[in-house]
Parts: structure tokens; sequence; C-alpha cells
């Protein structure tokens, strides 16, 4: 669940609007933002508005109608960024074995260039 979650990580004070973001997209169920160091030309972070750890956590505690809106709207920022015909990738890190900074779930969007094979 969300008993975890750190309501001071650097997303959570985005969210509030404690410290400053480059958006890219709003709305009821994400913010996008540019991220602060870019590993490709678009390196976007789609986090969802409610508190949620890990892909696992918000798989278990967000609503279908959430997931929907989180990977709809994650759908139309990449296709607002033309990234549809050149491709693009979509990723969570999620824990220590993967590296997570940031204990707010979120999506990278990365694209704008050919991406180094995965897993880099
Ligand atoms: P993670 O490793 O948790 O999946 O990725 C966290 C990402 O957040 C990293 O790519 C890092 O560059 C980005 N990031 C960390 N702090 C900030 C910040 O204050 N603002 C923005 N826009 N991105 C951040």
């Amino acid at each position: 669940g969300t008993g975890s979650y750190d309501p001071d990580n650097i997303f959570a004070k985005i969210l509030r609007g404690d410290i400053p973001c480059k958006k890219v997209f709003e709305n009821e169920w994400v913010l996008a933002f540019h991220d602060i160091a870019p590993k490709a030309p678009v390196h976007v972070l789609i986090i969802p508005k409610k508190a949620y750890v890990s892909f696992i956590d918000f798989s278990k505690n967000a609503s279908v109608e959430e997931i929907a809106g989180v990977m709809q709207s994650a759908g139309r920022i990449a296709a607002d960024l033309h990234l549809e015909q050149a491709g693009y990738r979509l990723i969570t890190n999620a824990g220590q074995n993967a590296g997570q900074e940031v204990p707010h779930f979120h999506l990278h969007l990365m694209g704008g260039k050919a991406l180094p094979a995965f897993p880099a």
C-alpha cells in the first residue's frame, strides 16, 4: 500500500508547487514535465497526481479509471510530442535494483534519437 510513501520526495514537492518544473502536460490524472537531466532529446517524466511509490503500488491501489487515465495520458503525450513515427521508449524503474531515485511512481518517456539497446 501507500504506507511507506514519503510526502517529502522531490516529485511530491513538484506536485505541490513547492519546487518548479518545466511542464509538458497536465490533466486530472497526471503531471508531465521535462527530466532535469535528460538522457535523450525528449525525456519527459509522467507522474500520477496521487501518491504511489512504485508500479506495483499503483497497480494494486489505483482504480481502473485512474490506471486508464494515467496510461491514456502517457499515450497522448507521446503522440503530441510527435514520437509515434520515429519511435520512443516508456519505462519505469522500481526499487533498488532498478536504480529508482525518486520514490513516487513515474514513467520515463524518451525519444528524439536512436536509443541505446535495452537494457543499456
Ligand atoms: P528514477 O531513477 O527514479 O526512475 O528517475 C528519476 C528521474 O528524475 C531522473 O531521471 C532524474 O534526472 C529526475 N529528477 C530528479 N530530480 C528532479 C527534479 O528536481 N526535477 C526534474 N524535472 N527531474 C528530476
